[in-house]
């Protein structure tokens, strides 16, 4: 069966003694055993719980791999991710670009830990194979399309690279989510999502996700830094995150078709920044790795530096200023001011979320604010 069928119906997860179409919330965290003191099912909630398999399952046929784990937030699941797959001496390559917190924590663990991390532009596949050391490099690690510039990276171009290196290849798709792209059919050993954007969709769940192609040593090293450490998400939080993740889906398809359609029409008016432009510097891979749209994110650059920034986020009335994205809602933010004083965002970038709101509401509102 085709992914929206899979996850629209959860795996068709109909309890067997009710016939509840959705599964229950248990938040029991221990189990009582039977009188032959053996377990009717889990042992304890920091390793299961019955509404944790379902999403995982659901998530690991959502990205075609053979596990998944999830997190209590997307940080959870790469840092995990990340440790799982190096020891102090190793080498990694971790992108120039991408997600602010995830490259400041790699560098910061990489210092501490005796971990050679190396930053690298993974776009540019000569630099990435400049920088692979043979035997040395056991992690490339990137974000594609990355934030905020939403560069592309070649997921089956670095696999092949990495791998010829003895070195394994990290994912973290949240922006593509499994709709647009499936980073382990490309040769990916492991995705990552923050689900608390697109997978959950509705800005109210704080969720992580690990998915595998093999079930190897770094996915037993990241099952155990799950066990041991305790980065457990909810009860609460999985049934959620699973509620959300039946409208994945329409959700992105929708989102793909609006934010497009934005960033064609601002093309005039200033500098946008959109894999799905042709004027985009990583256009031609992004048409060929992802399928059925380019993604709900786009960035704009006003001009004007950050008080023109600021100033046309004043403006706004449709979008709401907030960190985070992926949700219904639409959220306009201006990354330097959040990354503080050594960000290497351009001031005057202004990144966009696209909800589910009516394309000429979201264009209507930047265009006046942009006027
Ligand atoms: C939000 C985000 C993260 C971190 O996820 P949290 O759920 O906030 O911990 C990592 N990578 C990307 C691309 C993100 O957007």
């Amino acid at each position: 069966m085709k992914p929206e069928t899979l996850v629209a119906q959860a795996l068709h997860a109909i309890d067997q003694q009710t016939g509840d179409i959705v599964p229950p919330i248990q938040l029991a965290t221990t189990y009582a055993r039977d009188d032959q003191y053996a377990l009717r099912g889990p042992m304890y909630a920091r390793d299961e719980n019955p509404i944790f398999r379902t999403v995982e399952q659901v998530l690991a046929r959502l990205e075609g791999g053979t596990s998944a784990l999830v997190f209590p937030s997307g940080m959870a699941a790469a840092t995990a991710a990340i440790r799982a797959c190096v020891k102090p001496g190793d080498h990694v390559i971790a992108p120039r670009v991408g997600y602010f917190a995830v490259r400041n924590w790699v560098q910061r663990f990489g210092a501490r830990w005796g971990v050679h991390v190396e930053t690298v532009d993974t776009t540019n596949l000569d630099a990435v194979r400049g920088a692979l050391r043979p035997g040395k490099t056991k992690l490339v690690w990137f974000e594609t399309p990355a934030n905020p510039t939403w560069d592309v990276t070649d997921i089956a171009a670095i696999c092949e690279l990495a791998h010829a290196a003895g070195a394994r290849v990290g994912v973290d798709s949240t922006c593509a989510t499994p709709v647009l792209t499936r980073p382990l059919e490309l040769g990916a050993d492991l995705v990552m999502h923050s689900a608390t954007k697109y997978l959950g969709g509705h800005s109210d769940v704080l969720a992580g996700a690990l998915i595998t192609r093999a079930d190897d040593d770094v996915w037993a090293e990241a099952k155990l830094i799950r066990h041991d450490e305790g980065p457990m998400l909810g009860p609460v939080e999985a049934y959620l995150l699973l509620r959300g993740m039946r409208t994945l889906y329409v959700r992105v398809e929708k989102q793909c078709q609006t934010a497009m359609a934005i960033a064609q029409r601002l093309s005039g008016m200033c500098d946008v920044l959109y894999p799905g432009l042709p004027s985009h510097p990583q256009h031609a891979t992004a048409a060929r790795q992802m399928h059925g749209g380019f993604g709900g994110m786009l960035s704009i650059q006003t001009g004007g530096g950050a008080d023109r920034a600021l100033a046309v986020v004043k403006k706004l009335r449709v979008w709401v200023p907030a960190t985070s994205l992926g949700g219904v809602e639409s959220l306009v933010e201006h990354r330097a001011s959040v990354e503080g004083p050594n960000s290497p965002t351009p001031a005057d970038l202004l990144r966009l979320s696209v909800g589910l709101e009516h394309a000429d509401d979201l264009f209507d509102d930047l265009a006046a604010a942009l006027r």
